[in-house]
């Protein structure tokens, strides 16, 4: 149904509609229903359940789907998936503006920034897009930069700033694992880094870094190095304090944690970090990844005023703006704990079935996802569609030396948040039903 001007949009409606869509938005027009797909056997799910495989148990509008569980994307909240609906308006408009300055200015609250020198950036792009962010503008050819070897995710980081020219060591970790503070410092004291970059959490094996530490090492040993991290997977999910640890530079996705659909990449950097842009000795060696050619625009929108290098995505951001709106309505502090606890949960039933995870050691793991070992009996292909005839996707394994083993049970946003989906507990239980179907019984 097209949104008609007059008689029945009056005017209040109308400038609510213009920010992010208000929560008495026509909520029935965007989605068909349809049927659950082929893949779920409905056979297996007792009656309350098949509605509840949808988002919200009553009223909403997403039509009945698997719960996707995976680490990235995750389930989108009704309102935030609505707010894309938004009519077509000029990225120069002030509404927009209004919208896209407030997203930059809520950010500040969510990665818990008050220095003004601070600086957000909101880009179209996904999540890899921050990696170029920081290998493109903020190291410059020749640079030595220290990468902290998680698994998948800190090699990419690595081979992003390879590409751009960086002179990269990578400190690697036995999988599963994180360096160490002893071996971190031996290495920054042989060398002089212009950087050193760590994974918050590395998505391929679900373990968690400690940066408040870490950040202080540097500053101790080697202050001249920008601290920069990859918070793709960490970012409203992991307690993140920008300014108390001292971060230079923290890159994220709109899809995981913060809820919102894939297609933006988000960051937040130092003064420190923005120093050293402005000091290159060369140009940033791209031209749509140009935090020069970003900068003034993201100042501009934040201060309200119109202004243009390349087009953004109005319905993304007002998307982003509605799940930062949802995130901030409550204390952080609550939403980490919250997150916290699911974890725990979660991880002692996978110990209870007799299962290991990949990240061992309980003050390395996530909070925002569990790597999960599978028993030696059981294959990827065999227990990923018996947890989809269940309702419920995971993902396979993505760390090369463990591909085949394991895999990754995403629990992050609505899904932890919103207990009357009971999207958790649908989980577990797929997990031991699934497991038990390819034949595991806990010894
Ligand atoms: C998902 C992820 C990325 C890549 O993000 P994309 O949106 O897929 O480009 C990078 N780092 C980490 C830690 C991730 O989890």
């Amino acid at each position: 149904m097209p949104h008609q001007k007059t008689p029945d949009n009056p005017p209040a409606r109308l400038s609510l509609i213009s920010r992010h869509l208000a929560p008495d938005y026509p909520i029935n027009t965007p989605y068909a229903v349809e049927r659950l797909p082929d893949t779920v056997d409905t056979s297996l799910l007792p009656k309350t359940q098949i509605r509840a495989i949808s988002s919200s148990p009553t009223m909403s509008p997403q039509p009945p789907h698997p719960t996707i569980l995976i680490p990235g994307p995750i389930e989108f909240d009704d309102a935030v998936l609505q707010s894309m609906s938004h009519y077509s308006e000029s990225h120069v408009a002030p509404g927009f503006v209004a919208t896209f300055g407030e997203t930059l200015s809520m950010l500040r609250k969510l990665l818990q920034t008050t220095d003004p020198a601070s600086q957000p950036f909101v880009l179209s792009g996904s999540g890899t897009l921050g990696w170029d962010l920081i290998a493109a503008n903020l190291i410059e050819p020749g640079e030595d930069v220290l990468v902290l070897g998680t698994g998948y995710f800190s090699d990419g980081f690595a081979d992003c700033l390879a590409v751009y020219g960086a002179k990269v060591t990578e400190l690697k970790a036995a999988v599963g694992s994180r360096p160490q503070l002893p071996e971190i410092e031996k290495a920054l004291s042989e060398k002089r880094y212009k950087a050193i970059t760590v994974t918050h959490v590395d998505t391929s094996t679900g373990v968690l870094s400690e940066l408040a530490n870490l950040s202080a090492l540097v500053r101790r040993v080697s202050p001249d190095t920008l601290v920069f991290v990859d918070g793709v997977c960490s970012v409203a999910c992991e307690e993140l304090d920008f300014d108390g640890w001292k971060l230079d530079g923290v890159v994220t996705a709109s899809q995981k944690a913060i809820g919102c659909p894939a297609g933006l990449s988000i960051s937040m950097f130092s003064g420190r970090a923005i120093k050293a842009l402005e000091s290159r000795k060369t140009p940033p060696a791209s031209y749509f990844a140009s935090m020069k050619k970003w900068l003034p625009i993201m100042q501009n929108y934040e201060n309200k005023k119109p202004s243009y290098f390349a087009t953004p995505s109005p319905q993304l951001v007002h998307a982003l703006h509605t799940a930062l709106s949802q995130i901030l309505s409550k204390p952080l502090s609550e939403r980490f704990a919250r997150h916290k606890e699911t974890s725990d949960r979660i991880k002692k039933a996978v110990a209870d079935l007799g299962l290991k995870q990949v990240a061992p050691n309980p003050d390395d793991q996530a909070h925002g996802m569990t790597a999960i070992y599978l028993p030696e009996t059981v294959q990827i292909p065999q227990i990923l569609p018996s947890l989809a005839k269940r309702g419920v996707v995971f993902a396979g394994g993505i760390h090369k030396e463990i591909v085949t083993k394991y895999i990754r049970f995403g629990h992050m946003g609505v899904s932890v948040l919103d207990l009357s989906r009971g999207d958790i507990d649908r989980a577990i239980k797929a997990l031991e039903e699934g497991l038990s179907e390819c034949g595991y019984q806990k010894a």
